[in-house]
């Protein structure tokens, strides 16, 4: 492999066959490169940069907790930032979610969540219960318990032998069901397909069933219908399953309430949250768990078999607490629901591309799925690496947008993602679609030369 891309750098680059623009400066929902360039921030990265780019409070808050106290270990000290941190997730999340785990990333947080709900039932007097059930597609991670629990083969095929079983569950995703979303008993788009894999698994042998409750990348943004999860939430009570919610990118208001679950009306287990808890600023996640798991531990063993060296950091924490300060001020979640709404009703518009399959999601967060058949829904073949190209397109007209290919149980599959940050106005959301639409434009036009 040649590495001439970057003759003068020692930075081991995410991918070493590309060369980056190099970002000097971020401000609201802009980036700016060292050659002047502007780049609206249509996917706030990776889902993350919620509030927007160069909030000096947050900055300030930083720098403040830096100086004052930045580290010491969570095994030895409590400290303000952790305490606040922590009474503030609990406000914002429902029921019993009361005791927060502060980490550094989703993947992270996803292990620690997971071998919490083992620990619970080991300490609750029932070790059989081990097995974790996941969706499918989905995504939780890249370590590998989290990419375990995922359901991303190019990501898994290297570390198979290394990767532990989990058992997969069909996710949400009517689009590309059977049904086409049209038949409500369907068991998949009901959710109802879960149970008969529980009872032929043998509920007495599950501790944890984790799942996105808006899809992420692996699913586009599919929203399932409004007693999806009620119906999983019962059936993970009739078996005495722990549901494990996984907000890394739902929460934290990405789209339009604290947690995607909010509207659901049902409180899980665990909620891990990350990307946009500290908007980008720092990197920050946490496992929220039930008073109920936290009461058996204590009465137990009294310890998290999950010790981190930079778990409960002040600095990260402070960060976190400014962050949701910030957006309760601002009223961003609100605002990330209006303009949610302007949002996903200007994206329809692109339904008219013959490359446009479908565009769905909630909030700030969408999903556009490309096909190469609108009527069969046929996707393009992966060598085609239509999102990737599409994603390519449109940086170079000026937009972030999120890509994500080979989703689908063959390894065909393309979405293009879209979750800017909270601020954006709804000039800036017309500017985002016309690019989309030149970027689809584009993107066919070289796939088609391409054939
Ligand atoms: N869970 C979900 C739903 C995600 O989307 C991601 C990342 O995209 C993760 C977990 C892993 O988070 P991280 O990349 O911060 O480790």
């Amino acid at each position: 492999m040649s590495t001439d891309h970057y003759p003068e750098s020692h930075v081991f680059y995410r991918k070493l066959t590309r060369t980056y623009p190099r970002v000097v400066r971020g401000e609201g929902c802009y980036l700016y490169d060292g050659q002047g360039r502007r780049y609206l921030d249509g996917s706030g990265g990776a889902y993350v940069v919620n509030i927007g780019h160069g909030v000096s409070e947050i900055a300030d808050a930083l720098a403040c907790q830096a100086a004052t106290l930045a580290y010491v270990s969570g095994t030895v000290f409590t400290h303000d930032a952790v305490e606040e941190l922590a009474a503030e997730v609990a406000r914002l999340c429902p029921g019993d979610l009361d005791f927060v785990f502060p980490l550094g990333s989703g993947s992270e947080a996803v292990e620690a969540g997971l071998k919490m709900a083992r620990q619970y039932w080991l300490e609750a007097g029932r070790p059989a219960k081990r097995k974790v059930l996941a969706f499918g597609p989905s995504y939780h991670g890249n370590t590998l318990l989290a990419m375990s629990a995922s359901s991303r083969e190019p990501y898994r095929t290297a570390f198979h032998d290394w990767l532990v079983p989990v058992i997969r569950v069909p996710a949400f995703y009517s689009y590309h069901c059977r049904c086409r979303g049209k038949e409500p008993l369907c068991p998949r788009c009901t959710g109802d397909a879960v149970e008969q894999i529980i009872l032929s698994e043998g509920p007495e042998t599950i501790a944890a069933l984790i799942g996105e409750p808006v899809g992420g990348s692996s699913t586009g943004a599919s929203v399932p219908p409004p007693d999806y999860w009620r119906r999983i939430r019962a059936i993970c009570d009739r078996h005495e399953i722990l549901l494990v919610a996984d907000e890394v990118l739902t929460g934290a208001g990405r789209t339009g309430t604290w947690s995607g679950l909010e509207p659901f009306g049902i409180v899980p287990d665990l909620m891990i949250l990350g990307k946009g808890l500290a908007g980008g600023y720092v990197p920050l996640s946490a496992v929220v768990a039930s008073r109920r798991l936290v009461s058996v531990l204590a009465a137990g063993s009294g310890t998290v078999l999950h010790a981190q060296t930079f778990s409960h950091h002040a600095t990260l924490c402070a960060a976190g607490v400014a962050t949701l300060e910030y957006i309760r001020q601002h009223r961003l979640i609100e605002r990330c629901a209006a303009m949610g709404q302007v949002l996903q009703d200007r994206l329809q518009v692109l339904r008219s591309s013959p490359v446009v399959g479908d565009v769905r999601g909630r909030g700030l967060l969408a999903g556009i799925e490309f096909v190469a058949d609108q009527t069969t829904r046929q996707p393009f073949p992966a060598s085609a690496r239509f999102a990737d190209s599409f994603a390519a397109n449109a940086l170079e007209l000026g937009l972030v947008v999120w890509p994500n290919a080979n989703q689908l149980e063959d390894g065909t599959g393309d979405l293009a993602m879209i979750a800017p940050p909270f601020i954006i106005t709804e000039e800036q959301i017309d500017q985002m679609v016309d690019l989309l639409g030149l970027a689809a434009e584009r993107t066919l036009q070289q796939v088609t030369a391409r054939r």
